[in-house]
């Protein structure tokens, strides 16, 4: 019996991991794919007050580090179902915790239009950081006008030859700094109030047919390469949960990080909330960890 189970090792998982074993608590972390979650595919982390600019993969590399040190425990492991008596179930069999914190994360969202499962990996990524340098010296497009898309725009400029940044609209969710930034590149070139309707070649991606949301008018553009950096899923639809979910899949908790269920809390990008960044998922973990080590002295 764990004193707490988190389930997700990014940044709110391992910052909550953290404040419990500082707390004295026993803590497990179960992660089904590699620490950091989607941060260590930022390939400029620049915002996280107090810290010089510094990639995701170094970010994520440090936070587990700084767990270790702690004495969380740690094991990759994927959970299929947690109950409402705080069991964790996984490949691994069953575990028990006195609080359970889900700090499940999302998952980069598709397109679903044709050609796209075709083309994922010869050609479509959901990664610049990871797959830039596949296409250097070549002509790429990245999908999207949110903060993700503009980044990895600005560091494919730095590899390819030329990218496209096609987007739905003419504003960005993407911080203003970051749209300045692409406008000035010289390689940089906007393709505005179209989307994406299909991706085109025959082995590997050779182009995206577009169709503008203003006139209708469909367009081939020629790329060898596409970055699709349309937004976020939450990581709850391949885990059954006893929590209540919000329509669109994020776990409902308040600023408090307590779910409906006694004992069980979350934190991070899969909680319903109005800003996803690290500091917000990071200071998710740690209030979580406070709730969860509230919880365990007065039930004890
Ligand atoms: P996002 O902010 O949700 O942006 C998604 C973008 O994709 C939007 O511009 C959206 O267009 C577009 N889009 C969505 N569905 C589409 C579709 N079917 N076809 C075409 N375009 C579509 O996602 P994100 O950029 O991945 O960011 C997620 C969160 O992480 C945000 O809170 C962001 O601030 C944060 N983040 C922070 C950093 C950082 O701080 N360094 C880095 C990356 C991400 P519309 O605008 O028209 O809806």
């Amino acid at each position: 019996m764990q004193d707490i189970i988190i389930i997700g090792a990014g940044p709110a998982g391992l910052s909550a991991g953290i404040y419990a074993a500082r707390a004295g608590l026993s803590v497990l972390v179960l992660e089904k794919r590699y620490p950091g979650g989607q941060i260590t595919s930022t390939h400029s982390l620049e915002n996280y007050p107090g810290v010089a600019p510094t990639s995701g993969f170094e970010f994520s590399n440090s936070l587990k580090e700084q767990a270790d040190k702690c004495g969380v425990q740690y094991r990759q492991v994927e959970v299929t179902e947690v109950t409402q008596d705080k069991k964790v179930i996984s490949s691994d069999g069953e575990l028990a915790a006195k609080a359970v914190i889900l700090a499940l994360g999302a998952q980069p969202v598709k397109l679903g239009i044709a050609g796209e499962e075709k083309f994922i990996g010869s050609g479509i990524s959901f990664c610049a950081t990871c797959d830039g340098a596949f296409f250097r010296g070549l002509t790429v497009a990245v999908v999207g006008g949110g903060d993700t898309a503009l980044e990895d725009a600005l560091y494919l400029a730095k590899i390819c030859q030329k990218v496209y940044i096609i987007h739905r609209r003419d504003q960005f969710r993407a911080q203003e700094i970051l749209v300045k930034r692409a406008k000035t590149a010289e390689n940089i070139e906007f393709i505005l109030n179209c989307a994406p309707t299909e991706f085109l070649g025959s082995l590997e991606l050779g182009g995206v047919k577009l169709q503008n949301k203003l006139t209708g008018e469909l367009t081939e553009l020629k790329v060898d390469g596409c970055f699709l950096a349309v937004g976020y899923k939450p990581d709850t639809e391949e885990i059954k949960l006893p929590v209540a979910l919000d329509k669109n899949g994020y776990v409902i908790a308040g600023e408090d990080m307590k779910t409906n269920i006694d004992g069980i809390f979350c934190a991070g990008d899969v909680r319903v909330k109005s800003l996803r960044q690290v500091v917000t998922a990071c200071a998710d973990g740690a209030i979580a960890a406070k709730m969860a080590q509230d919880y365990i002295e007065v039930s004890a």
